[in-house]
């Protein structure tokens, strides 16, 4: 047990709620401030974005013995349901009984601060947090950024406050504090596909539904009510583009044209495209993320990612489960503990984040490519006969909890691999045959 601490958790958002329940379970006193409102005071439909959770999540979760309140409100994804213009394929994501899962953001979030206040967490919500002093861990809290503020002492300071981070900004100002940010020339748009009227979904309810269109791509992720939430990623100019498409009929006759079985599920397109944000997609790097004993990053804070691999809230709660993990072994050793645990995540954060960025390429374009199936059929078909010599790479991401680097270095050797295979005379007869396999084994060495 650790000597109780008064900690501060900025930001009640998927990680900072779930890490100030950890807080409380390791005996410190919490407190947990965001700008926003409380978010169960907020009226929404729970069809609102969508997320997919996968192994590291729930690892994070049930390590507080609350994966299972939280999979009350999650609907399995064992595979992609991939839409081209003229026909519907499925691919399943893992092994028999490997899922992912679709859980709304907003009552996610909702229960997590429910849990989190059962733990004894206190949530101050509407405080703004405009700056702090790292070396006594003192936030500064205002209604306006040159108003007046108010200062308030803790032991420890946790930034949990996402990709645009206010206790990152005071830590940016420090000597050898390294940071990158870059957006995409892709962004994204929500849109919706209301239940049928009897409450049921208009598509295939346990599947990850995918538009693979090139350069731009539109999914669709279940919610309980019987809707989906559809994303449709693009990029801001040129010929597919948001700035293309300037008015209704204009947008009609873009997804007329690229997205045919769309059209009859999505009543209110025309709507929802012209009510809803562009919101842009950030790749955002820095080091460190730790200040002496007093204040640690977590999460979005110092890892915001791209969303095409569906890990930046696994990866935040994979931090958490680390950081505990660390709290284990080196006790009261807070300066040990914040190095084990930013020099552990830091490689594997970076990991994720390449991982990510090239997966919209497998999203969008891969997943329309006949090389590309055939791909991962060999790759099903060898690692079923051989699971101990061949773990497919989107498995060893989002089935497993082995590192993200390791999966990124192990994925980059077996992509190498599968080039060869792919090269070998009439691949598409033989895919299933000892040949190929035989020379799988010896490409693997
Ligand atoms: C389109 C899209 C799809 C995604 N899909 C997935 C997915 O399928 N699976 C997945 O794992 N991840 C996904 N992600 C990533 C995921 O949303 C984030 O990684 C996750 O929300 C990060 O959580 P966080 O708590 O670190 O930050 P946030 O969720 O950003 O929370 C930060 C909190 O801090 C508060 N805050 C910010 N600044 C201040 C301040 N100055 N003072 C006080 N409070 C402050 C905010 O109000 C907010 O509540 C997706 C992201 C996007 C954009």
């Amino acid at each position: 047990m650790q000597t109780p601490l008064k900690i501060a958790v900025v930001g009640s958002g998927l990680v900072g709620s779930l890490l100030s329940i950890y807080l409380r379970k390791a005996g410190h006193t919490v407190a947990v401030y965001d700008r926003s409102p409380d978010i169960r005071k907020i009226n929404f439909s729970g069809r609102s974005i969508n997320l997919a959770m996968s192994d590291r999540g729930w690892k994070a979760l049930d390590g507080v013995g609350i994966g299972d309140a939280v999979r009350e409100i999650a609907i399995a994804m064992d595979k992609r349901a991939i839409h081209l213009n003229d026909k519907l394929t499925f691919q399943s994501y893992g092994l028999e009984g490997e899922s992912i899962y679709s859980i709304s953001r907003g009552l996610l979030n909702r229960k997590m601060i429910d849990l989190a206040e059962q733990a004894g967490a206190t949530f101050h919500f509407e405080q703004k947090i405009w700056d702090i002093s790292l070396p006594d861990a003192t936030l500064h809290i205002g209604e306006t950024e040159r108003g007046a503020w108010e200062a308030v002492r803790h032991d420890m300071v946790f930034g949990a406050d996402g990709a645009f981070s206010r206790i990152r900004h005071r830590m940016q100002r420090q000597s050898m504090f390294n940071y990158s940010q870059e957006f995409l020339n892709t962004g994204y748009k929500e849109l919706n596909i209301p239940p049928n009227a009897n409450g049921t979904h208009k598509l295939d309810k346990n599947s990850f539904h995918i538009w693979p269109r090139g350069d731009y791509m539109l999914i669709a992720l279940p919610n309980l009510d019987g809707s989906f939430t559809c994303t449709l990623f693009m990029p801001f100019e040129g010929e597919n583009s948001f700035a293309a498409l300037t008015d209704r009929i204009e947008v009609a006759a873009f997804f007329e044209k690229n997205f045919p079985d769309s059209i009859e599920v999505i009543p209110e397109l025309a709507e929802d495209f012209f009510k809803n944000p562009t919101s842009t997609l950030v790749t955002m790097k820095c080091f460190p993320w730790t200040f002496e004993n007093k204040v640690a990053l977590i999460g979005d804070a110092c890892h915001a990612i791209v969303p095409f691999y569906g890990q930046g809230m696994n990866a935040g709660f994979e931090d958490i489960t680390i950081l505990n993990e660390m709290m284990a072994k080196y006790g009261d050793d807070w300066k040990m503990i914040f190095s084990e645990y930013e020099q552990s995540r830091k490689p594997n954060a970076d990991a994720i984040a390449e991982l990510s960025y090239r997966n919209f390429m497998e999203m969008s374009s891969k997943t329309a490519d006949d090389k590309f199936h055939l791909q991962k059929k060999i790759e099903k078909h060898f690692s079923n006969k051989y699971p101990e010599r061949w773990v497919p790479l989107y498995s060893r991401v989002t089935f497993s909890h082995r590192p993200y680097a390791e999966a990124l270095a192990i994925g980059d050797f077996q992509n190498a691999i599968m080039e060869t295979i792919l090269k070998m005379d009439n691949i598409e007869q033989i895919w299933n045959t000892a040949i190929v396999e035989e020379k799988m084994l010896e490409l693997l060495g």
